[in-house]
Order: C-alpha cells, then sequence, then structure tokens
C-alpha cells in the first residue's frame, strides 16, 4: 500500500539459517491489515492444526500494523502469534512501548520465524537488511543483561529488544516474550515457542520512516485526543495512578477483588497494595509507549530490602492482585521485586 505499509515481510528459517523477503500485493494489506488479523492468516493457511506448538514446524509471527507509527495514541502495538503450548490453538499476545514502530522504520511489517536453530540465535534486523547472530553468550541471561549485551554487540544504545528470558528458554508454557525489560507479550506462551526454536531475541533498528498520508483532519484528531483524554475518567485515572491506582480499591469495594485464591473478593490488607501506598512508598515516574500521552505504565524503585531495580518498570493492578492479594501478601516491595523478576525471566 502506499501508506502506512513497508510492504514487506521478514521470513526466516532458523532450520536452514535463511531469510528472505515477501512483497504482498496491496489486497493483502487490505483484506488481513497487520497484527492479529495478518498473524492468523499465515498460521492457518501455512500450518496443520496438529502441529507441535514446541516443534519446528510452529510458526511464530511478530506482526505490526498499518497505523504504528502514524503518531496515533496507542497505535504502537504489535502481535506475537504462534500456535500456543498452552491451548494447543491459535495463541497471540499483544504488547506496545517501542518495538513495532522500529520494526518499521528498519523496513517490515512483521517477521516470520520458523524451524529450530541448532544453536541459540537472535535475528539483527536493521534498516532493511535481517542477520541470524550467535546467541551463546546470551543464553541463560535475563531481559536486562541481553539488551545491554545486544547494545554493545551493535553499537547501537537504542535498539528495541524483544527477548525471552531464562522461563522461555527452558520452555515454561506460560513465558512470555518483553520487550525493553517492561512491555510484555503476555499471553499463549509465545516466550516458550521462541525459547523451542533458540530464538533469543529479535533486534530492531531503523532510520527510515513509513510514509502516512497526513491529513489535515487526522492532525487535528491526534491533536484533540491530546487535549481531551484527561476529560475521560478512565483515561485520566491511567494517566495519574496507572492501572495500579485505580483496580485494586475499586476491585475491593466492589468485594471482587481475587483474594486468596479466589476464596474471597475483599482484601483486608487492599490498602496496603494499592496505588496510593504504591505512589507514596515505591513510584519514581510514569513510563510510556510511542507517541501514547496516557503514560499508564509506573515505574518502582526501592533501596530496601527487596532492592527493587526501576529498569524493569512496575507493578501494573494484575501484579499487585496476582502477588498480593490472590497470594494474601501485603508487602508492596515485596510484590514490586517480583514485577522485576517476572520481567527479567519473561514469566
Ligand atoms: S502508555 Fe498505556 S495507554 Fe498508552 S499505549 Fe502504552 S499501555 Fe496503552
Amino acid at each position: 500500500m502506499k501508506y502506512g505499509t513497508t510492504g514487506r515481510i521478514a521470513r526466516v528459517d532458523l532450520t536452514r539459517q535463511s531469510h528472505r523477503v515477501e512483497e504482498p500485493e496491496e489486497s493483502f494489506y487490505r483484506t488481513f491489515f497487520g497484527g492479529s488479523a495478518l498473524a492468523c492468516y499465515y498460521l492457518l493457511k501455512e500450518r496443520p492444526a496438529s502441529v507441535d506448538p514446541l516443534g519446528p514446524d510452529n510458526l511464530l509471527v511478530f506482526a505490526s500494523s498499518p497505523l504504528v507509527g502514524s503518531g496515533i495514541p496507542g497505535a504502537n502495538r504489535y502481535t506475537v502469534a504462534a500456535i500456543s503450548p498452552l491451548t494447543g490453538f491459535y495463541g497471540e499476545g499483544e504488547a506496545g512501548g517501542w518495538w513495532s514502530p522500529e520494526l518499521k522504520r528498519a523496513g517490515f511489517d512483521a517477521v516470520l520465524v520458523e524451524g529450530r536453530a541448532e544453536k541459540p540465535v537472535y535475528l539483527w534486523i536493521h534498516d532493511g537488511q535481517i542477520e541470524i547472530r550467535d546467541a551463546a553468550a546470551l543464553w541463560g541471561k535475563g531481559t536486562g543483561e541481553t539488551q545491554r549485551l545486544i547494545e554493545k554487540e551493535v553499537a547501537d544504545s537504542k535498539v528495541r529488544v524483544a527477548a525471552i528470558g531464562q522461563a522461555g528458554e527452558n520452555l515454561v508454557r506460560y513465558a512470555c516474550v518483553v520487550h525493553a525489560m517492561k512491555h510484555t507479550n503476555g499471553r499463549g506462551g509465545m516466550g516458550a515457542v521462541m525459547g523451542s526454536k533458540n530464538l533469543k531475541a529479535i533486534a530492531v533498528r531503523g532510520r527510515q520512516p513509513v510514509a502516512f498520508k497526513e491529513t489535515p483532519a487526522l492532525k487535528r484528531m491526534i491533536k484533540w485526543y491530546a487535549d481531551h483524554f484527561m476529560d475521560h475518567p478512565i483515561e485520566r485515572v491511567l494517566h495519574d495512578g496507572g492501572t495500579i491506582g485505580w483496580d485494586v480499591t475499586e476491585l475491593d469495594e466492589a468485594g471482587i477483588l481475587p483474594t486468596r485464591n479466589f476464596h474471597s473478593g475483599s482484601f483486608e490488607k487492599a490498602d496496603d497494595i494499592c496505588g496510593k501506598t504504591f505512589h507514596e512508598k515505591y513510584f519514581i515516574e510514569a513510563g510510556g509507549c510511542q507517541g501514547c500521552v496516557v503514560r499508564c505504565k509506573r515505574v518502582a524503585r526501592s533501596d530496601g530490602p527487596w532492592q527493587v531495580d526501576p529498569t524493569y518498570g512496575g507493578p501494573e493492578y494484575e501484579t499487585a492482585a496476582a502477588f498480593g492479594s490472590l497470594c494474601g501478601v501485603s508487602d508492596l516491595e515485596a510484590i514490586c521485586k517480583a514485577h522485576e523478576l517476572c520481567n527479567t525471566y519473561t514469566l
């Protein structure tokens, strides 16, 4: 298409250690667009339902979308999809951050990976080029160390890396893919599929902006959203407090906060793990994704006994509920540490 896509899809066969570029017709993009729809197309067309999710024949799809990079707030996401090791059926996880816009600037709308490398590898996709690189030095490392080592190897501190940690390498069936140590494709066990292919990471970097038809109406809409998103009560709460700032208290008051393995819907120490307490004790700054004014992400830090590293972001509502009330735990610093470790190991 003239606008919004690069018109190029990278295909990598790790068994053969080869790669090629597909350039689909405009009708393909108009029919399957990007993200989940594009991933579904390839998986349903090319893979039988019986494919082993952790075998070399599974197809792993990283797919961006036509609006990514347009400047529309929230249009920064990407899908990672494959036959899921959790369900044996189609599975996918979505994440924001910066990886998806960078993939398009590097010259590709999607990356399709099949086969299994004999030894650990990572993909280095930059300015229209695809390289399969040795990842022996990265294997066994968490996401932070992986990011640092790849930055050093490609001599670029702005490289965007989507990686697996130890959970993906060891084929934990709910392992995630994590980008920039904090943006997580968290569903369906896509990290385990990466691990099964001996694929440690996909690093992307590009300097070629994708063309968008920047009509006055589009510019007006983007500006209107930036000026008015705080008028909406949910957007305002997400901006001011993140998901932890809203859901823990709201759900506890409504009697539906997951508590003690779902035996209860109310946690007597909900105040200890809520957004207000988090902001008073461990919050250092808000974070976000490319082009998004909401900035709903939280960044946590603690120099206390748990030593929480801000590199890995901070807890969402799900973290506070899953490690907190659901387990009967009210130590918010420990919950922040659990969040850090999950993003390190890609759990
Ligand atoms: S900052 Fe929050 S609202 Fe904005 S794109 Fe990222 S996850 Fe979505």
